[in-house]
């Protein structure tokens, strides 16, 4: 059976699912999938109204989905949205939300690499850091004008942003629009619910580890779960341990003291000694914890979020868990580099023949240069040749200039591919291929590959590889 490509799951590692004994599930965003621009633009407008009560004159600032991707840098020192290569070099900048042409780009940025382990660099790891990119951007344009108060610079102004957004009145809020409202945010795929009755009964044992709290977990999970399930199943039956308010990433470090929630209604808790017993809700504890309850270790553990910080990274780096990123974005990213293949190739093309002519013109100029280093004077004929072929090359370019152009616009007009900086790799491919064993576009991708699949990665190539 052939995959659609953008439903496919990719491997930067070798998985063999038959050697996984238990599972573990982010809830947010990777078994529940949220419409994200209703949800940012709640997000959005929950910060721009705090702002607002603080006098800031945000009033008027709208959400538009398209100005941020996630996977950019912003930088505080100078207020501007970066797109970065894997290897730190910065590509595009936006100022605000004016784009910096290529002389000012290179100016500011030739000498720096972007190393995320600096103050000054905010990587935006998920989807969730749409709302706030979007809003700090449209606030450095007033920030400039003299409009905001009280702001000593950039990184005091996102500062203030980020603090409006972080309030958790904010998540409760939001979360209960969401249980009011879940038609309006909810994107039910009853696939998932099928995926994971196939790996319940292939044997592997289920775990929810969540950050959210008891209440809404439980709601939304029947929402989107039990109406597929059938025969009076519900979404408990499938799990063999539920964590709720785990505190991810701290969850997979410390040693967080483990809650048993023994009133499920009224979510009255008392601290859990000794394993997690299996059927049973707790609250808070930690990955270590888990291992324990189950007899088993970190190689047999994959665990699937979207959240590339607080689920993927932080997972395989302390406990080696195998790791599988959810990335939505991954859908529209594949159908737009499918649609653009045929001029892809074309642009390959040419750029093979403009490398072609590169040599050419070197050559030429090297005979040149011997002639007139042995006394000669530069021969007419070769000051022709040379001519021609920066014509040629001329030529080549007007052909390249728009396909290039075109190619770095593809999903997003302002920024592009989320995997792809130029013609390299991004900054937040990189993060995906160091810390996801595979990813895909959502959980269902796994009810075709089933609970046996042999996930092989792809051969990686290098420049001096045949391709
Ligand atoms: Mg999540």
């Amino acid at each position: 059976m052939d995959t659609d490509p953008s439903r496919r799951i990719y491997a930067n590692r070798t998985l063999n699912l038959r050697s996984i004994k238990a599972i573990g599930y982010d809830l947010d965003y990777t078994l529940v999938h949220y419409n994200p621009v209703e949800w940012e633009r709640r997000a959005y407008e929950h910060t721009r109204d705090r702002l607002l009560e603080r006098g800031w004159p945000v009033g008027e600032l709208e959400f538009d989905p398209d100005q941020v991707i996630q996977g950019l840098t912003i930088d505080l020192e100078l207020g501007n949205l970066l797109k970065v290569t894997r290897f730190g070099y910065v590509i595009r900048a936006v100022h605000g939300t004016k784009r910096y042409q290529f002389s000012q780009l290179r100016r500011t940025y030739a000498g720096t690499v972007v190393d995320l382990a600096e103050d000054r660099w905010v990587f935006l790891n998920t989807m969730f850091s749409m709302s706030e990119a979007a809003l700090f951007a449209q606030i450095v344009d007033l920030a400039d004008q003299g409009l905001i108060p009280e702001v000593m610079g950039y990184e005091d102004l996102y500062r203030t942003v980020r603090d409006s957004l972080d309030d958790a009145h904010m998540e409760g809020t939001l979360k209960a629009e969401i249980l009011a409202d879940p038609e309006r945010f909810v994107e039910p795929d009853p696939q998932v619910p099928r995926t994971l009755l196939d790996q319940k009964a292939a044997g592997k044992r289920l775990m929810l580890i969540t950050n959210s709290d008891w209440d809404y977990a439980r709601r939304i999970m029947e929402y989107a779960f039990d109406p597929y399930l059938g025969d009076g199943m519900s979404w408990r039956d499938l799990f063999d341990t539920v964590i709720v308010s785990a505190r991810k990433p701290g969850f997979f470090f410390d040693d967080h003291t483990l809650y048993h929630v023994v009133d499920e209604d009224l979510s009255l808790l008392t601290p859990h000694a000794g394993v997690a017993e299996s059927g049973a809700v707790y609250f808070g504890g930690c990955a270590r914890r888990v291992e324990e309850s189950l007899g088993i270790s970190g190689d047999e553990i994959l665990y699937f979020g979207d959240h590339l910080f607080g689920d993927v990274h932080a997972s395989k780096a302390q406990l080696r868990w195998r790791t599988a990123l959810i990335l939505r974005e991954l859908e529209s990213e594949v159908d737009a580099l499918d649609a653009f293949a045929s001029k892809e190739t074309r642009l390959t093309e040419l750029m093979a023949d403009k490398e072609t002519l590169e040599v050419e013109l070197a050559g030429l100029h090297l005979e040149q240069l011997r002639r007139v280093e042995s006394g000669d004077r530069p021969s007419k004929q070769s000051n022709k040749a040379i001519e021609t072929v920066h014509a040629r090359l001329a030529k080549l370019d007007d052909e390249i200039a728009p396909l290039a152009i075109e190619a770095g616009v593809l999903n997003n007009a302002h920024w592009g591919l989320l995997m792809r900086s130029g013609l390299d790799k991004s900054l937040f491919a990189r993060q995906v291929e160091r810390y996801a064993d595979v990813y895909t576009s959502r959980v269902s991708n796994f009810l075709e590959a089933t609970p046996f699949a042999y996930l092989r990665a792809a051969r990686a190539s290098l420049p001096h590889e045949p391709v």
